[in-house]
């Protein structure tokens, strides 16, 4: 598939082959761009970006409802090309797409209500005698980098905000799993001018440093890894930087828990995607009073998945997104069985597939809950109180969401107030969320938060218009 800069077709001498993780096949190629290409990108979108700004809200809106309906039609297609590049399961390639309309059709609402407020000068020393009101500006050109684990929904949570507030965008998609952004990148296209969406494919070191240091992209809106995004920080300079990155969210589960409901939480939360998920269960912190039976009950629900071919709809647990992702859980985990954690279910690969596995005995300072391990894993931590179990879930680097399964009222509060996290799920996984609530975590997960009015802020600048009526 080729490149889509200024409304023209662009490829490369230099392709790269995108594969599908399950059997290895090649499901077609795209160019590796080089910083020439980039730059061509930047500045087809520094002289499109007019032509949006021109443009009503009520026509932005209408024309990303548009795209709504496009993305409608063609949802099997879209989820079907989401599968063989990710391999994650049919159904969980569906949900992606429904949730990229539902992300989409949020910001077609929000073209509509992007506004400023009138400020009260006279309530300010001297001030009397003047009115002023605000204007909410787009910034001019968005840069979006994306990961490759829900890398249409994430892209969408970027680019469908930026024109929703007019500006253009370049996006750069993630090198394993490029394909279904770029095709959508296509039915944006048709709707906007050109030079309003553009894609440019490639290596992240090579063009995606190139748009952060550029002086003429004004946002750089990422989702990634944290040693990408502190990269990103470090290099940004003077523009708008939102960075949204990886979690080593906890599960806290109290011994007054309904365990079934904890139990399910958990299964959905480690083990979706393949355990692929920035907010994905990636510590479970258990009352020892209730550990037995929990595990036990988790076992029993792990044991159902079904590993497979992701285009077959009965599959729950699909690859990784390449073998080499799958050593790297597999040697994560036997590090840890050597440090005294016991596998109580899976723990075996078979190339890019990693088994759902449930291993018990896990200690905070094992490699596996220190880091954020990508994968289907769910490690089970014990503690004797709810303060051990805030103490445990605050003692890392990340901060992105958590959730706590318990019936008394006193200790939901007090888990929610003193985790140190950007979300906090009473009675439900961290891996929860609806795309119009924001989203973004504390200490390493990332700066700024998403959720289409919330992104919507982030790329817009506050001008104030004052008039002096005396
Ligand atoms: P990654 O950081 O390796 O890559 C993300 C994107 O950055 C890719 O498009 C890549 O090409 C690009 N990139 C790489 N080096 C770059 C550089 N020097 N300059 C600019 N761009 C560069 O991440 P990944 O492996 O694709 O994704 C997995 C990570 O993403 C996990 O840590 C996960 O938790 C995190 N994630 C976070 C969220 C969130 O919303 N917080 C959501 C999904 C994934």
């Amino acid at each position: 598939m080729d490149m889509l800069i200024g409304g023209k077709h662009i490829s490369s001498d230099d392709l790269e082959d995108v594969t599908n993780p399950y059997d290895g096949t090649v499901i077609d190629t795209v160019p590796i761009a080089h910083r020439q290409t980039a730059d061509l990108a930047i500045q087809e979108a520094n002289n499109a970006k007019y032509d949006l700004f021109e443009m009503s809200a009520f026509k932005v809106s209408n024309k990303l409802f548009n795209v709504v309906e496009k993305l409608k039609e063609n949802r099997e297609d879209f989820a079907k090309l989401l599968t063989l590049e990710v391999g994650k399961p049919i159904n969980e390639s569906l949900v992606e797409l429904d949730r990229s309309i539902e992300t989409l059709k949020l910001a077609a609402e929000e073209a509509k209500r992007i506004h400023g407020e009138s400020v009260p000068l006279d309530a300010g020393l001297n001030g009397k005698g003047f009115f002023a009101f605000t204007q909410r500006l787009p910034l001019g050109v968005v840069a979006a980098i994306t990961p490759f684990n829900y890398p249409l929904n994430l892209t969408i949570h970027k680019i469908a905000p930026a024109i929703a507030c007019k500006n253009a965008v370049i996006i750069k998609p993630p090198t394993q799993a490029p394909l279904t952004v770029m095709k959508f990148a296509e039915l944006l296209n048709e709707e906007f001018p050109d030079g309003i969406v553009n894609t440019v494919t490639g290596y992240g070191s090579e063009v995606g440093d190139y748009l952060v240091t550029s002086a003429d992209v004004n946002k750089i809106s990422f989702t990634g890894s944290v040693t990408t995004g502190l990269m990103i920080s470090q290099k940004a300079g003077m523009k708008k930087v939102t960075l949204e990155l990886g979690g080593n969210d906890p599960v806290v589960v109290l011994k007054d828990a309904d365990i079934e409901k904890a139990v399910r939480g958990v299964i959905n939360g480690a083990f979706l995607n393949a355990g692929q998920v920035c907010m994905g269960v990636k510590r479970i912190i258990v009352e020892d009073d209730i550990s037995k039976e929990f595990a036990e009950k988790l076992v029993e629900e792990t044991e159902k998945l079904v590993m497979g071919n992701p285009l077959d709809k009965s599959t729950t647990l699909g690859t990784l997104i390449s073998e080499k992702a799958a050593i790297q859980v597999e040697e994560t985990v036997n590090n840890a069985v050597q440090k005294g954690a016991k596998i109580l279910s899976g723990g075996h690969r078979d190339g890019a597939f990693y088994e759902a596995t449930v291993i018990d005995d896990v200690t905070t300072d094992m490699d596996l809950v220190v880091n954020e391990t990508f994968g289907p894993v769910a490690p089970i931590i014990h503690v004797n109180s709810v303060e051990e179990a805030i103490k445990v879930a605050n003692d890392t680097d990340y901060g992105l969401q958590a959730g706590v399964f318990t019936n008394d009222y006193y200790n939901a509060m007090r888990c929610a107030q003193e985790i140190e996290a950007g979300t906090v799920f009473v009675n439900k996984q961290s891996t929860f969320r609806t795309d119009n609530m924001p989203f973004g975590g504390f200490k390493n997960s990332g700066v700024g938060k998403e959720g289409i009015k919330y992104a919507v802020e982030e790329m817009t600048k506050t001008k104030l218009i004052g008039l002096n009526l005396r």
